[in-house]
């Protein structure tokens, strides 16, 4: 039965899956729920969204997403609070650096109701499988990609906008060990490395097998001329801590500008922590690893909020950091979370109810 929320079409599916899921050992990203919010872009314009049942997409073998890699995707989180209401973080972002991300890719931008109104619109239908254990959240994917046919290297005249959900637990176990890269680049000056295109994952996943071969988890990526700055951590942002200092490496043509990064360093600022945003300098992580002044490291980004960082490796030495006890990342990692799932006061108007 097809009816309408916030003049979105639904089509219910018929059965749903929610029984055969284990809330308390859920994975990451690895179930999905019962609907998705598809978009279709034809004859230069986006048709109206519509929410439908979890399904595989059909493509013709020559859809431009095989052959040139017009793909670009956005990730983001649903909570639900102990009053059953259900909290997304700063979700306009989102959109617009999916867009920031499509034009960069040759490919259509979307209307901003069609995205917020879609979205809401799917959580809304789907609003059972929103998790409420501690760590656990409704992972959101939304992507955009080339639909349409021709061997022709040019851009594609049809695209499709999705948004599939996914149950999640905590995404990352421990500690992670790094690797900082000597060789191979995440993203160069002129490039890609500010849009979340997919190719930009195609192009790590290689670095980072053999970083793991090693012994190591992930990549910290360097700068491409000279591999002498620090980057990011695999694909998140990047934090470290020298002394009391948290320094972040400024965004560019070849850095992500995440959401989770800005908001920890208006976190940090807000607690009076001082906070640099400047090139980092192997070295410099080096001679702070050795005279120990290098406090934490640690990783930024939507699915592990704050992974930090137990040691690197460089130039076939590993370095390991102390526990520390009063540490930076788990504090800002619980005040973020906090302010997330409603636990907490939002004095920077980040928290938005679906
Ligand atoms: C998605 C992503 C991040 C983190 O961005 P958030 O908005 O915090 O999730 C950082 N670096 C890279 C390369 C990314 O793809």
């Amino acid at each position: 039965m097809n009816h309408l929320v916030n003049d979105i079409e639904v089509i219910k599916s018929k059965a749903t899956k929610i029984h055969d899921v284990d809330f308390d050992n859920l994975a990451f990203g690895k179930v999905y729920t019962d609907h998705m919010l598809e978009c279709n872009f034809k004859n230069g314009k986006w048709e109206e969204p519509k929410v439908v049942p979890y399904q595989p997409i059909i493509l013709d073998p020559s859809a431009k997403i095989f052959h040139y890699g017009q793909s670009v995707f956005e990730g983001m989180k649903a909570y639900k609070d102990n009053n059953d209401d259900v909290w997304l973080f700063r979700p306009v972002d989102n959109f617009k650096r999916l867009n920031i991300s499509s034009k960069r890719l040759a490919m259509p931008e979307l209307p901003e109701a069609y995205f917020m109104e879609g979205l809401k619109t799917l959580l809304q239908v789907d609003k059972d499988w929103i998790p409420k254990k501690e760590g656990s959240s409704l992972y959101v994917r939304p992507f955009v990609f080339a639909s349409g046919k021709g061997f022709h290297a040019s851009p594609a005249d049809e695209y499709k906008f999705i948004i599939a959900c996914a149950p999640s637990g905590a995404y990352f176990a421990g500690k992670i060990k790094v690797l900082i890269e000597e060789k191979y680049s995440r993203s160069a000056n002129g490039g890609v490395g500010y849009a979340k295109a997919g190719g930009n994952y195609a192009g790590q996943f290689y670095p980072t097998q053999l970083a793991i071969e090693k012994g190591y988890n992930q990549v910290i990526w360097t700068d491409d001329v000279n591999h002498e700055n620090i980057e990011e951590a695999g694909a998140m942002n990047i934090f470290i801590r020298i002394n009391d200092t948290l320094i972040t490496a400024p965004t560019s043509d070849r850095i992500l500008d995440g959401i989770t990064r800005k908001s920890i360093i208006a976190i940090a600022e807000d607690k009076g922590i001082p906070v640099e945003v400047r090139t980092i300098k192997v070295h410099e992580v080096v001679e702070a690893a050795k005279n120990g002044s290098l406090k934490e490291m640690f990783g930024a980004g939507t699915a592990a909020v704050v992974s930090p960082i137990s040691g690197f490796g460089y130039k076939d030495k590993d370095f390991s950091l102390p526990e520390l006890e009063n540490n930076y990342a788990s504090y800002l990692k619980k005040r973020i979370t906090d302010i997330q799932t409603n636990k907490a006061e939002d004095p920077f108007g980040w928290r938005y109810k679906v």
